[in-house]
């Protein structure tokens, strides 16, 4: 089969620039277009020159219309905002689109699922690693096995100071393998902040913990607090390379795949 030829939308970004380079080196991939929003001081740069890549002869532009046409595949980490609205043209197109942009409100999520319904073959997740994914279903499990009479679930993550959005999509996505693992719903049980005077803690909550500064890639930890004992899973990301494998693995899958919204579970079989 031919190389899957990709377009990298939010190319000049931390993710984008990884993601050209690793593209670029994988066999079965080539870099057809690397995007950025109109006004985007990356605009006529190579994206390979900026991904220290080296020259690739694809230069940044802000031509969607042009950049879709020359690609099998659009890989996503920029803004809701921005992967709503490419959702709606990967549908359009019947193109492979994975998204690893997180701070999505439900309203977003919605309009993601029915581009899914529409045409698009859509991998979403908010961690493309092997190693959160796997933690996801020990999570789960240990959720179920423990019950939630007799422990706590506490969610603690770190990450570097440019983030813009928490809780963090990992810590969402564990919560939410939490949340499966003891049959509630996490909207309704999620404790995103507490300050002040709380009052004791509720029984069967999620509490999130919150943490931002310096470089740290990503940590998670999953505080299972019981009385006299306390189990923790966690998750140490040292490298983004680990994102981006993930992303590039999930587009090759999603390849031969009908329409619809697809996790990083599905495509690991987990
Ligand atoms: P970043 O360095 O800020 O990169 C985002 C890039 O997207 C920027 O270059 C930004 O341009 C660009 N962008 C924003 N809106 C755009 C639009 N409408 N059209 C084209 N480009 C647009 O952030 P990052 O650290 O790479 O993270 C990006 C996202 O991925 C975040 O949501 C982050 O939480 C998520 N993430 C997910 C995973 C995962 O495994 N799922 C892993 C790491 C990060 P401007 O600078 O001009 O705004």
């Amino acid at each position: 089969m031919d190389a899957m030829r990709l377009v990298i939308l939010g190319a000049a970004g931390r993710m984008g620039r990884t993601l050209v380079r690793l593209a670029h080196e994988a066999p079965d991939l080539t870099v057809a277009a690397a995007l950025e929003r109109p006004g985007s001081l990356a605009l006529g740069s190579d994206a390979g020159q900026l991904a220290g890549a080296g020259h690739l002869g694809v230069p940044v532009t802000d031509d969607l219309d042009a950049a879709l046409a020359a690609g099998d595949g659009v890989i996503d980490f920029t803004a809701p905002a921005a992967s709503v609205f490419l959702a709606r043209e990967t549908a359009r197109r019947g193109l492979v689109h994975v998204i690893g942009t997180t701070g999505c409100s439900a309203a977003d999520d919605e309009a993601i699922a029915a581009a899914g319904a529409q045409g698009a073959r859509i991998v979403k997740s908010g961690n493309m690693s092997l190693g959160v994914n796997l933690l996801s279903v020990l999570v789960e499990q240990a959720a179920r096995a423990l019950g939630p009479d007799a422990f706590d679930i506490e969610i603690l993550e770190m990450h570097h100071r440019h983030k813009v959005d928490a809780p963090s999509g990992t810590a969402l996505l564990l919560g939410r393998a939490a949340a499966e693992g003891r049959g509630i719903d996490l909207a309704e049980t999620s404790v995103r902040v507490r300050d002040g005077h709380t009052g004791p803690r509720a029984a069967g909550t999620i509490g999130f913990a919150t943490l931002r500064g310096g470089s740290v890639v990503g940590d998670h930890d999953v505080i299972l607090a019981g009385e006299g004992e306390r189990i923790t899973l966690s998750h140490h990301a040292e490298d983004r390379a680990i994102f981006a494998r993930g992303a590039l693995r999930a587009a090759l899958w999603a390849r031969n795949r009908p329409p619809g919204l697809y996790s990083m579970r599905d495509v690991l079989g987990l």
